[in-house]
This record gives C-alpha cells, structure tokens and sequence, in this order.
C-alpha cells in the first residue's frame, strides 16, 4: 500500500493530517504469522512514508491467555522484519484505572448495563439473532428493573454492555471512513449490546481500543478486515465519550494454501516457523498481497 495520495476530509473536522500515527496492537496470546506481518507493514509504511509515528501496544487485558513470552517474540519478529517504532510500548494490562474511569462515564450516561448471563444462558437464548460473529447479545439483563439489578450486583461480579439503543439516541446517526470502502454508516446494531467490560478483567477490547487509540493520537488504524464489522461500535464508544475518530484501513486477510485464514494456531505459518526455516525477511515480504 502506498501512503494515499488524497486527504479525507476527518470526521470530526479536525485539521488535516498530513503525518499518520498508526499502530501494530497485537494480543501477545500466540506468535505472529504472515497476516500479523501483512498488518505492522501496511501500518508501518503509511507512517514512515508520510514522516509520522508508528506505535506498538501490547493488548493484553486478559491476562489469563497472555504471555510475557509472546511479547517478547513480537517484538523479536517485528525487529527481524526490520520494523522498528516510536517511542515506549503501551501495554493495556497498566492502564485499568483508564478503561475504569471511561466505563464510569458510560454508567453515568446512562449508556451501558450490568450483565448476569452466563455464555450458555446467551446461547440458549431462543430466536438470538446473529451476527457476522456469532449470536448478537439479546438483551436479557436491560430489562432488568433497578431492584433485580442491585440484588443482583450485591453478590454477583457482572460484566458490562453497551446499551446500542440508548447510546445511539443520545449520538444521532454516525459515519466512520474506510480507506478501501469509503464512508460508512455506523451500524452498531449489527453487533448488538457488546461488553465493553468483561466481568474477569473490569475492561474489554472495544473499550480499551478506542481510548487507547485517541490517547496515543493515532490518526489512521490499519487492521484487518476481520475488525470491519467491529468498527461500527467502536464508533459509537467514541462519539460517546468525545474521542477523535481515526481514519480506517481493513486490509483483506492472509490466507493459507487451503484458503483458510491464518489463525495463531498455524504453527506452519508463524514468522519464527518461517525464520526455523531458513527464510529471509524478504521472503516473506514478498509473500505478501503488498
Ligand atoms: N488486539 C487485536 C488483535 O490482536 C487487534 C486490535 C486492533 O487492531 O484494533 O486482534
């Protein structure tokens, strides 16, 4: 990908930007393969190219499928790959009491819920309707009245959602823009009532991206096309809590000889199977869609 040659317009109006600051957040759950390497180029390039910053932040909020020794392995694959960054590496794992405060506001608007339910309770749910990721939340603890729910919280750690509806009667209709799709109508219905806060960890990945990504002033996500989808309520969270709306980039996912996506279990295709084997860099730059 080239450094785009025309400027979107932001759509929070903020002055043009002419200097991306993209990021590579990667969840250190596993090593990282040719897909992983197809998003830190991409995000890696548009900021050398335009003179800006390109960050690393470590996804770590849970903490029970997080490896230390991931990180490092990250940070050995990207440094094989001759990537380098800017500046110290965030880890979401230190930032709690951030994502805490920003759930905080969520529960004073009025915007989000304490959710009970069980994964099998949401799967047993009759009639839930589905997602692009599986079955979208059907509601069950919004309705719970106020009694039900301090009972409730009295002896159960909940997790939080995201109420769409409200949330979207107090932001009116929202749009987000796509490098490759253009604008976008912010549906966040698509996915429902997401946890913006899981009950074992107190945060959840929409929450920390989008409070992350306006902290560290990063103008252009480069993701794969995986996060689409997930885009839509995460533009909802920000115009929420009067975040900055970064430009996106969903790039299509790396796949396999079978077509299948690369997934971190593909011990063939991890950037260290790659290195054991002999190949250079350059190889694997080569292998990809670029
Ligand atoms: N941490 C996410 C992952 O490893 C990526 C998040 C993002 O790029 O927004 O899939």
């Amino acid at each position: 990908m080239t450094v785009p040659d025309f400027v979107v317009d932001n759509v929070d109006k903020s002055p043009v930007i002419t200097r991306f600051i993209t990021r590579f957040a990667p969840s250190p759950t596993g090593l990282l393969h040719r897909g992983h390497a197809f998003s830190a180029l991409l995000a890696w390039r548009l900021a050398r190219g335009s003179g800006g910053r390109f960050l690393l932040r470590i996804e770590d909020i849970d903490t029970t499928r997080c490896r230390p020794a991931f990180e490092t392995a990250i940070k050995a694959d990207l440094a094989w790959l001759g990537l380098d960054w800017d500046g110290p590496v965030w880890r979401q794992s230190q930032r709690s009491a951030i994502y805490a405060a920003a759930l905080a506001r969520l529960v004073e608007m009025g915007v989000a819920y304490p959710c009970f339910c069980t994964r099998a309770d949401i799967a047993a749910a009759a009639g839930a309707p589905h997602g692009p990721d599986g079955p979208v939340y059907p509601g069950t603890c919004r309705g719970l009245d106020a009694a039900a729910r301090v009972a409730r919280l009295a002896t159960q750690q909940p997790a939080w959602r995201l109420d769409v509806a409200a949330a979207l009667a107090r932001t009116g209709p929202l749009r987000w823009h796509d490098h490759d799709a253009g604008w976008q109508p912010a549906d966040p219905q698509m996915l429902g009532d997401i946890v913006i806060a899981r009950r074992d960890v107190g945060t959840a990945y929409a929450l920390a991206v989008v409070v992350d990504d306006a902290a560290q002033g990063v103008t252009d996500v480069v993701r794969g096309r995986d996060l689409f989808e997930a885009t839509h309520s995460q533009r909802l969270l920000q115009a929420l809590l009067g975040l900055p709306t970064p430009r996106y980039h969903h790039h299509p996912l790396i796949l396999d000889s079978d077509g299948r996506r690369l997934a971190k279990r593909s011990a063939a295709e991890t950037l260290a199977a790659w290195r054991e084997a002999g190949r250079s860099p350059a190889e694997v730059i080569a292998s990809l869609p670029l």
